[in-house]
Formats: C-alpha cells, sequence, structure tokens
C-alpha cells in the first residue's frame, strides 16, 4: 500500500460537518452586504507580487515575512493575494470603476494566503469576506461601514459576545509627529520590551503597540496616545465617527492602541474582538485608506473597509447545536413500503426538508442505529402491517416515543417537524 498523502500545514479542510455554518455565514453576508447597495467583485487569487508590496507597504510583516511569492514559469514574480484590498482596488483603477456614483461599493468572498505559524484560528490559507466603499470622504461612510458590520454578526448571532474596538491613527500630517514621539519614547524604555518589540521600535514602531507579551504591557500603556496627537481635521473625523455610531446605537471602545498590519491605513481603524479564541481575539478587522488608489495608479479616491475571518466566525458558531443534519430518516421495511415512501421523501424534499430513506432490505434495529449515527431527531417506520392499515410510525428519537399518522398526512406532518426546528 502506497502511503497516504497529506494536506500540508497550515491549511485545512472544511469538512461536511461544517459546511453548513459556513454557507451560513456567507448567505447572511451577501444578504446583508447586498441590502446595504453592495456588489460583489472577483479577483484573481494571484497577482504580480509589486501590487502587494506597493500597497500594502514594503516594511510590513506580511510583505516582508508571510508572502507565497513564486516565479511563474515565464519569469515573472506573482504572489498568492495575503489579502483583497489591493486586488479589489486593482480592479477598481483596471477597469475604470470611478466613473460610477461614488462611493462604490464592493465585496468579495475567498481565500487568502500567508506564511504565519499556524495555530489554532491562524492558517496559510483562511478566508475572508471583504467589503470596501470606496470614493467618500465624509465620517457618514465610515460609521456606515461599520454599521454594515455589525448588522452581519447580529444576522449570525454573534453580536452580543463581540466588542468593537475603534481608533483613529491620524494621516500623513499627523502621523509623522506621532511616530517620531513614539520611538524616542520606545527608545528610552527598550531595556523594558522584548527583542521583536526593540526591532520593531525602528522599523514600524506603531506596530509595537500590538504586542501581547504580558512584560511588554506596562511600558506600552504608559506610551504616548495617537489619539492626543491628532491634527484638528483628523480629531474631528474621528468624533463624527463616534457621533454617528452613538445615533445609530452601536457600542464600541475607544482603544489608543489598536494600530493594524498594513501601512495604507489613515484616520478610522476599527477592530471587532472576542475573548473566547485566546490569542486570536480579533474576528474582523478595517479602516480608512484614503491615498491608496491613487499610489495603486488611480484617481485621488479615498476609502474605507473591512475584512473577516471566516475561520474565527465559524470558530464561535461551532457551539452551537447542529441544525442543519438530516429531519428524518425513513424507515420502509419491503420494497412495497419503499414504492410508498419514494413519492413522500421527494415531495418534501422539493420544499427543502432534508430526509434519509432506507431501502427496506435492512432489519429495523440497524436502521435504528443508522438514525441514531445520523443524528436525526425523527425516523418514520412503514411496516407491513402498517402499510396495510395505511399507516406510518413517527418516531421520536431521543425518548423512543412513537405515535401513528395516517400516510395520506404524512408528508403534512413531517414539513410541521421542520418548520419547528
Ligand atoms: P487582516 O486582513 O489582517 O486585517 O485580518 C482580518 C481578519 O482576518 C482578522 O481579524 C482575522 O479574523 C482574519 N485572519 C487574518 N489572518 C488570519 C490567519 N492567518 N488565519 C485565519 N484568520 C486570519
Amino acid at each position: 500500500m502506497s502511503v497516504a498523502i497529506k494536506a500540508v500545514r497550515g491549511v485545512h479542510d472544511i469538512l461536511p460537518a461544517d459546511t453548513p455554518r459556513w454557507q451560513r455565514v456567507e448567505a447572511t453576508a451577501r444578504r446583508v452586504f447586498e441590502a446595504h447597495g453592495y456588489h460583489e467583485i472577483r479577483p484573481p487569487i494571484f497577482e504580480r507580487t509589486e501590487l502587494f508590496a506597493r500597497g500594502i507597504g514594503e516594511l510590513t510583516d506580511i510583505v516582508q515575512k508571510e508572502m507565497y511569492t513564486f516565479e511563474d514559469k515565464g519569469g515573472e514574480s506573482l504572489t498568492l493575494r495575503p489579502e483583497a484590498t489591493a486586488s479589489v482596488l486593482r480592479a477598481y483603477v483596471e477597469h475604470g470603476l470611478h466613473v460610477q456614483p461614488k462611493p462604490v461599493r464592493l465585496y468579495t468572498i475567498g481565500p487568502m494566503f500567508r506564511y504565519e505559524r499556524p495555530q489554532a484560528g491562524r492558517y496559510r490559507q483562511f478566508h475572508q469576506l471583504n467589503l470596501e466603499a470606496v470614493g467618500e470622504v465624509h465620517p457618514g461612510l465610515d460609521a456606515e461601514v461599520i454599521a454594515v458590520l455589525m448588522e452581519l454578526f447580529q444576522g449570525v448571532g454573534l453580536a452580543d459576545r463581540l466588542t468593537l474596538a475603534l481608533n483613529s491613527i491620524g494621516d500623513p500630517a499627523c502621523r509623522p509627529a506621532y511616530r517620531e514621539k513614539l520611538v524616542e519614547y520606545l527608545r528610552r524604555r527598550a531595556a523594558e520590551l522584548c527583542q521583536e518589540c526593540r526591532e520593531r521600535a525602528e522599523r514600524n514602531p506603531l506596530r509595537v503597540l500590538d504586542c501581547k507579551k504580558p512584560g511588554c504591557q506596562p511600558v506600552l500603556d504608559e506610551a504616548p496616545s495617537i489619539l492626543d496627537a491628532l491634527c484638528r481635521e483628523c480629531a474631528e473625523h474621528f468624533a463624527h465617527v463616534r457621533r454617528y455610531l452613538e445615533a445609530m446605537a452601536l457600542p464600541y471602545r475607544v482603544t489608543p492602541r489598536l494600530v493594524r498590519g498594513f501601512d495604507y491605513y489613515v484616520r478610522t481603524t476599527f477592530e471587532l474582538l472576542t475573548g473566547e479564541l485566546g490569542a486570536q481575539n480579533a474576528v474582523a478587522g478595517g479602516g480608512r485608506y484614503d491615498g491608496l488608489v491613487q499610489l495603486l495608479g488611480g484617481p485621488p479616491d479615498p476609502g474605507i473597509g473591512f475584512a473577516v475571518g471566516m475561520e474565527r466566525v465559524v470558530l464561535l458558531l461551532s457551539s452551537d447545536s447542529n441544525k442543519a443534519g438530516p429531519l428524518a430518516l425513513l424507515i420502509p421495511l419491503g420494497d412495497a413500503a419503499l414504492l410508498r415512501l419514494f413519492p413522500v421523501a421527494q415531495a418534501v424534499r422539493k420544499q427543502g426538508a432534508v430526509v434519509e430513506l432506507g431501502y427496506g432490505v435492512r432489519r429495523l434495529r440497524s436502521e435504528l442505529d443508522r438514525a441514531n449515527r445520523l443524528k436525526v431527531p425523527y425516523a418514520v417506520i412503514v411496516g407491513e402491517s402498517e402499510l396495510e392499515k395505511g399507516e406510518a410510525l413517527i418516531r421520536e428519537m431521543t425518548s423512543g416515543a412513537q405515535r401513528v399518522v395516517p400516510l395520506s398526512r404524512l408528508e403534512g406532518e413531517l414539513m410541521t417537524l421542520a418548520g419547528r426546528r
């Protein structure tokens, strides 16, 4: 026998037991996004490496350490996308979408690739829902985009378990001065920081604020706050975003240490956090990226967007009961009963109920075992005597209680049970 080939480290199969949850999240996202006027765009999964280097920033961890970059047979450097915004905006520029009424509202769903150290909730191929609104600078759009994100999580029933962290990281007018002040502070207290923070302090100082190591926390807690360093325009923008969120009764927590892993963000940044997934506590993140479209060779269109990590959402949902399995196993005992149950199965399936059907050749005991393994709440039994009397037995699997229904009413009974789930 040959040795079985396994999947690559850090990637995973999404198995049939999990796909119902994935489909539920995706369907909710499509419904919510489209109800707010967003349209789907599907950019390719690989791009020229230069797009990400320029878009995300040469000095970010993603570009420096985490990209799947390869040369194709023509010698061109290509990269599997580590995030979607750069691709969506490349397409926006390339296809002249900026001539449409603004903001141009786009979303995309699909896999991303990052060479990170795999652990629970962190993978090398993972999936995101991405939403982008391009061409509008008004802070009302920031609040609206955040409201769409919250509505998505209300739709999947997780909003109450998440906290919205909100920050402003300034813009090219005020951030450089803050950056300098921060570097100076971090240098002064370098001895108290971990090795990684010391290196980052020179390369990408704002990211130091993101360090989760307990030893670094006292220094980071006392670091100068970006919110004290905002220029007047940025401070006003932030105040408006907050006011609009409050008007929509969307709770948030101002988190001055919230910085993100991309260079392109300006002003508003946000994350949705959970306390249930250990270190991988962000379920979604986003922010404003005025200037990025221009950096990618397009018009000076501002924009804002977010990315939701599907794996983490599904992990949060996996504690919920599985309502997606079949409703019932229909058990005919003999071919005559099978002939009678085939049209019933067909009729309920047409109306959306999922049922399994035996073929009448196994004993009742082994069919009931199968019903248990399928975890169906009901079994429907039609043996010779039931068939003669024109009846079926509906057995509730957990209690074992059985009741008789006329075969002519079986379809309606099954649909009533399906409706109660
Ligand atoms: P980012 O694009 O880094 O802002 O990430 C947005 C969201 O994608 C995060 O909040 C996570 O939920 C998810 N995410 C990012 N990186 C990974 C990864 N390596 N594995 C799984 N999910 C991820």
